[in-house]
């Protein structure tokens, strides 16, 4: 299998290749040159487990990786997760099911990616004889599944710039009190765009970038997409048969990443009903579903902060399909979005996606109704996904992350406290964070001299 771009103008590379460069260098995002035929095969995986599951899936992607090292990886990604079903599918009632992914060591559903992705590295990394240095900037959850995916492994140094005092202390702590010297969490003095900023120099810098084998923490790294189609089959799988043909996901989301996967596996020939983007009230994805307006507005921070986002970093892979893979098209659009923040599509190709967008008042409102109706506490970003829950069909809606997370809000809307012990533990551990301008000259020196 080789991997291609959105954009049309990078030569097709092998997975490996395509894991290691993130983004293509056209600026493009990769995709599979073609999407492999599961329509005959998914009737063999209900029984498997979730690491022979995500061993089978990826055998048709990651064809350059010997069998024995896939399968290596896949049985040890998911070892740090608290529970034996690694994604539990909990039903609450006749069609309303929860497809909890926020048992991985950060508690969100981002560790399925990045605990994937860690070992990934790690396999690169011995078969060069290199070493790896992963650099990104975080506004909270990606950083920490960043680190957690990488943590202790001898090969990789991970540095995470965060704004300091603008992350939510659970969040600083999942990033400083880790103890494993390869990792290094940098609170910098600015903001999270100030942060971005000086990476983005410090990336562009060739002979630097070279010479520390420099890699970014990123939301559209192939790999991470493709980790994630593994729970949707996962799901679907162990829903009753006459779900199966009619249930909608549900998925809150900001830069459709998560969407994104459940859609591709459908692509891939197995028969799921649809899906529903369910946004906060950064409605980008919701203006764009309904109207067919792309369009960046301001972020208004709310009560699901890790879908605050303007721009939705993976919208791009849908648009190529959109858009009848044609990169020239997608060329086109991207470029006026670029230039003026705004595109409008004439006929925009929905497929089987629907959308809602939920406001932070709404959020409450749901925490507390599913709160009472259900006996089951959401997190603030799963609320999105139970906003006008369909009354025609069963829906599983994508629990992505654990309520403990967010210990004021949920306080507020149920009158108690939930709590986590891995959140717990984390509030006695010494906090080893190193505090820095957001300039490019304190980032590198950081990094030449640690
Ligand atoms: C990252 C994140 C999301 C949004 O994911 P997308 O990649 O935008 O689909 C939703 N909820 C939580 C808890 C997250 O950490």
């Amino acid at each position: 299998m080789r991997f291609i771009s959105t954009r049309g103008q990078t030569p097709a590379v092998s997975f490996s290749e395509a894991v290691a460069l993130g983004l293509a260098p056209d600026g493009g995002l990769f995709l599979p040159e073609s999407l492999p035929d599961l329509s005959g095969k998914w009737q063999g995986w209900a029984k498997l487990s979730y690491p022979e599951l995500l061993r089978e899936f990826f055998a048709h992607f990651a064809t350059d990786i010997p069998a024995a090292d896939l399968a290596r990886m896949a049985a040890a990604a998911y070892t740090k997760f608290d529970h034996a079903e690694i994604a539990p599918l909990r039903q609450l009632d006749d069609k309303t099911f929860v497809l909890e992914l926020f048992h991985g060591p950060t508690l969100a559903f981002k560790d399925f990616a990045l605990q994937f992705l860690g070992h990934l590295y790690e396999h690169q990394c011995v078969t060069r004889n290199e070493s790896l240095t992963v650099l990104g900037a975080t506004s909270g959850d990606t950083g920490a599944a960043a680190i957690h995916g990488l943590l202790g492994r001898a090969r990789a140094k991970i540095f995470i710039l965060y704004p300091d005092g603008r992350v939510s202390p659970l969040q600083e702590r999942q990033m400083a009190c880790t103890g494993a010297d390869n990792v290094f969490a940098l609170a910098v003095d600015g903001t999270f765009d100030d942060a971005q900023a000086s990476l983005k120099t410090i990336f562009e810098d060739q002979d630097f970038r070279v010479r520390h084998h420099l890699s970014a923490v990123n939301s559209i790294n192939l790999a991470r997409v493709l980790a994630q189609c593994v729970y949707y089959l996962w799901a679907w799988l162990r829903l009753p048969a006459e779900a199966r043909v009619r249930a909608e996901f549900i998925v809150p989301t900001g830069n459709f990443g998560n969407v994104l996967a459940g859609w591709m596996v459908q692509k891939m020939g197995v028969p799921f009903a649809g899906f529903r983007v369910a946004t906060n009230q950064n409605d980008i994805l919701y203006r764009l579903f309904t109207t067919g307006d792309y369009s960046v507005a301001a972020v208004h921070p709310s009560h699901a902060p890790s879908m605050d986002i303007q721009v939705s970093s993976n919208f791009e892979r849908f648009l190529y399909f959109a858009e009848n893979r044609d990169p020239a098209r997608v060329r086109a659009v991207m470029a006026e979005f670029k230039k003026t923040g705004r595109y409008q599509f004439a006929n925009f190709n929905r497929d089987s996606i629907t959308t809602s967008r939920t406001s932070d008042a709404e959020i409450e409102r749901i925490i507390r109704d599913v709160h009472q109706r259900f006996g089951y506490v959401v997190d603030p970003h799963t609320a999105c996904g139970f906003k006008d829950l369909p009354q025609d069909r069963p829906a599983v809606v994508l629990s992505t992350a654990h309520p403990a997370k967010f210990p004021d809000v949920i306080a507020r809307c149920i009158g108690r406290e939930v709590t986590h012990p891995r959140l717990e533990a984390l509030k006695s551990k010494p906090l080893i964070k190193h505090r820095i301008p957001a300039t490019v000259a304190a980032v590198r020196s950081f990094i030449e001299s640690h």
